[in-house]
């Protein structure tokens, strides 16, 4: 459903989702509430933009006035009477009630060819088989037929989703036929440690439709072989960087997010990494996401050192700086800077993961907790769900009175992930720094 504002009401008030930014060159306005973002120089601000904005919390529209249309279309000024809070659990709900793909992640192994130091997964001898995968196909199938979805978004996870990759790839191009056969659209992405990416595999993926992938490279050579080590104890660079170099050559269609899961020693020799991006990798078709090294309740965990929220705070800053400096794209600001940018996909009711065994999950973190077990696909191809469970994961976590005041609850709804909501955690947000890191980010994107 497309939100329109018809009865524009002619008085306005500043949101409380709009941040006024200063800047080298003047001020940056944002809307967390629309994702837009305006530039303004110094002189526009002082001019009339300062009083208009800080000093006025009722102002009036008037027909010809162009430059506060703009401020209203970008969400910056809402109606005066407008609850934003209750207006962004409004359209929430139409947006995402209204959205007809089947979104499903599918655990197609729970083996890995690597070993990476920080991996929470069990890397246990699994694989999704012929009866899964077809078990999948039919619900698939079904929810077309019956005109409950319209789409499928396949999102290929494991361990490493292509150590099967041939009975992946069978699945694949069933999938694509079926969606062809019902006039539904059909999207395919996949999150993998690149070293089974080889060209013949790639070319193959990019037939059958596998557009997009996640891939991480931790750091420069040495930092990268230290933490994304072989099963028999060597490095995977060359192989990865062999596998992007490929990628980067062909003229295909493709995204590719180089993913760099950070700690200090990789934060050291960030500048060296990202410059060998930029010489190796200047392509629109490659983007940064970076993210720090987190603990995730699997055996490594007691070999990891946590950086502190402020640690956290500042290696983002000087990567997001480094990315502007480099001129290197970062998906993280493009994404997280847009309404709902930063929900758990988990919460989503078309969001699905698919263990290799068929059970249902919502999260790809908990994989093992039985409280993330919330169903089971049939040789039918339908899914038995126990509500019980499911209820948990489903229910909009925004109700603290830190979200009800936050700045950037138009982007996460309760950022406090639902897996944690899930097990009855007790709620924590410190809500000022991912405010100042989005500032800085919203910076780096416009400087
Ligand atoms: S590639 Fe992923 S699944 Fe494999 S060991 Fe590394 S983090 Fe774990
Ligand atoms: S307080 Fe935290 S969880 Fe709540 S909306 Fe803000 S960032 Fe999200």
């Amino acid at each position: 459903m497309k939100i329109c504002e018809t009865m524009i009401s002619k008085r306005l008030k500043l949101s409380k989702y709009a941040f006024i930014i200063e800047s080298d060159f003047g001020y940056i306005i944002y809307s967390s509430a629309t994702g837009a973002i305006i530039k303004i120089s110094e002189k526009q601000y002082e001019d009339r933009t300062r009083a208009l904005l800080t000093d006025c919390d009722d102002i009036i529209m008037e027909e010809d006035d162009d430059y506060i249309r703009v401020l209203f279309d970008s969400g910056i000024l809402v109606p005066y009477d407008r609850d934003e809070y209750s207006y962004q659990r409004f359209l929430y709900e139409q947006i995402f009630a209204g959205d007809r793909v089947l979104k499903l992640t599918l655990l197609t192994t729970r083996q890995c060819n690597l070993r990476c130091i920080y991996c929470y997964e069990k890397h246990k001898d699994e694989y999704m088989n012929d009866e899964i995968f077809g078990n999948i196909i039919t619900m698939i199938e079904k929810h077309f037929k019956n005109r409950v979805y319209n789409g499928v978004s396949i999102s290929l996870f494991g361990g490493e989703p292509f150590c099967n990759f041939d009975d992946v790839y069978k699945f694949l191009l069933e999938v694509q036929k079926i969606c062809k056969e019902n006039n539904c659209s059909f999207a395919c992405e996949a999150t993998t440690n690149g070293v089974l990416v080889t060209p013949d595999r790639f070319e193959k993926l990019i037939r059958v439709g596998c557009t997009n992938y996640q891939i991480s490279v931790d750091g420069v050579k040495e930092t990268h072989d230290k933490h994304r080590v072989r099963v028999d104890g060597s490095g995977s660079w060359d192989i990865i960087m062999s596998n992007l170099k490929y990628m980067k050559k062909t003229s295909h269609m493709f995204k590719v997010i180089i993913r760099t899961n950070f700690d200090e020693e990789i934060i050291e020799r960030a500048e060296e990494f990202y410059q060998y991006v930029k010489d190796n990798f200047d392509d629109d078709r490659f983007t940064i996401y970076y993210e720090n090294i987190k603990k995730l309740g699997g055996e490594n965990d007691k070999k990891l050192t946590s950086m502190s929220t402020v640690e956290k705070m500042v290696a983002n800053i000087s990567i997001s700086e480094l990315l502007e400096r480099n001129n290197l794209k970062c998906e993280l600001t493009e994404s997280r800077s847009q309404p709902f940018g930063q929900m758990c996909p988990a919460i989503k009711h078309n969001s699905y993961v698919v263990d290799c065994d068929g059970t249902i999950m919502k999260c790809t973190l908990s994989i093992d907790d039985e409280i993330n077990k919330v169903g089971k696909i049939t040789d039918e191809g339908i899914i038995v769900f126990d509500y019980d469970r499911l209820s948990k994961w489903m229910i909009p976590n925004c109700e603290h009175a830190e979200c009800k005041e936050c700045k950037i609850l138009p982007l996460c709804l309760g950022r406090n992930c639902v897996n944690s909501v899930a097990h009855g955690n007790d709620f924590y947000c410190n809500y000022t720094a991912h405010e100042i890191e989005l500032e800085e980010m919203i910076k780096s994107k416009i400087n």
